[in-house]
C-alpha cells in the first residue's frame, strides 16, 4: 500500500521560534559542497564541544524552519542529526511522537518494512528543489541520545522519513541521488545555481565552492 502525502518534507517544516540561549545560527552547507560527501565518524564521548554543537544544530534547524538537520550539512563529520517534527506531523501522529525535538548519535537502521511510501522531499542543502522519493514506511533505529544512553525506537510516517533522510547524509547520500537520470536532468540548471549560491533562503548558507552568503 503507497500512502499518499499531500505535504512536503523532509528538512523542510514551518513556523517555529527557539527557546535555546546561547546557542548560534550555523550557516548550512549547500549542495556541491564536499563536507555532504565526506566520511563521517562516530561519538565516541561526551563533552562541552559536542552539547553546544547539538544546541547550534537545533538553533540553526527551526532558524531555518526545518524538521531535521545533520552534522554534514554544518560541515561537521560527527554521526549525529536532530529533529523536530512537530510542524509535520497530523493530529493522530503527534500522540505517539517521542518528545521533539529528538537527538541522534550514532544511529544504525536495524530493520525496516517492506511497505514502503512515497513523499514529497526537500532539503535545506538544497533549497526549493522538491522531489518525490519512496522509502520504506517504518524503520527500526537504534541511536545514542544526547548524553550518549544507548536507545532503539520503531518509527513509522514523517518521523520514520525524516530520520532516513537524515541518516543518508551521514552516508553521504542526498534525496537527488535517488531520481531518475531524466529528473536530475530536468534539475540541472537549478542544482548549479544553488551550489553557486544563487537561491534566496532566510538562513545563512556556503556553496560549493566556501564561500558564505548571508541570509536574504
Ligand atoms: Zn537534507
Amino acid at each position: 500500500r503507497r500512502r499518499a502525502y499531500t505535504s512536503l518534507a523532509a528538512d523542510f517544516g514551518t513556523r517555529l521560534s527557539s527557546t535555546h540561549l546561547r546557542s548560534m545560527v550555523l550557516p548550512i552547507y549547500v549542495y556541491g559542497h564536499d563536507a555532504l560527501r565526506a566520511d563521517t565518524e562516530p561519538v565516541e564521548e561526551n563533552s562541552d564541544a559536542l552539547q553546544q554543537l547539538i544546541d547550534d544544530m537545533i538553533e540553526t534547524m527551526y532558524a531555518a524552519s526545518g524538521i531535521g538537520l545533520a552534522a554534514p550539512q554544518v560541515g561537521r563529520t560527527e554521526r549525529l542529526f536532530v529533529v523536530d517534527v512537530m510542524p509535520m506531523a497530523d493530529e493522530s501522529e503527534v500522540r505517539d511522537l517521542p518528545p521533539q525535538p529528538m537527538v541522534i548519535i550514532n544511529p544504525e537502521i536495524v530493520a525496516e518494512s517492506e511497505e514502503q511510501t512515497e513523499f514529497e522531499e526537500g532539503c535545506l542543502s538544497i533549497p526549493e528543489v522538491r522531489e518525490v522519493v519512496p522509502r520504506p514506511q517504518r524503520i527500526r533505529l537504534r541511536y545514542q541520545d544526547r548524553e550518549l544512553n544507548d536507545r532503539e525506537i520503531e518509527v513509522g510516517s514523517i518521523l520514520a522519513r525524516v530520520m532516513q533522510h537524515e541518516f543518508d547524509h551521514l552516508e553521504g547520500i542526498l534525496f537527488t541521488d535517488y531520481l531518475s537520470s531524466f529528473r536530475r536532468r530536468l534539475l540541472r540548471r537549478s542544482l548549479r545555481k544553488i551550489a553557486g549560491g544563487e537561491v534566496d533562503t532566510d538562513y545563512p548558507l556556503i556553496t560549493k565552492d566556501g564561500e558564505k552568503v548571508p541570509a536574504e
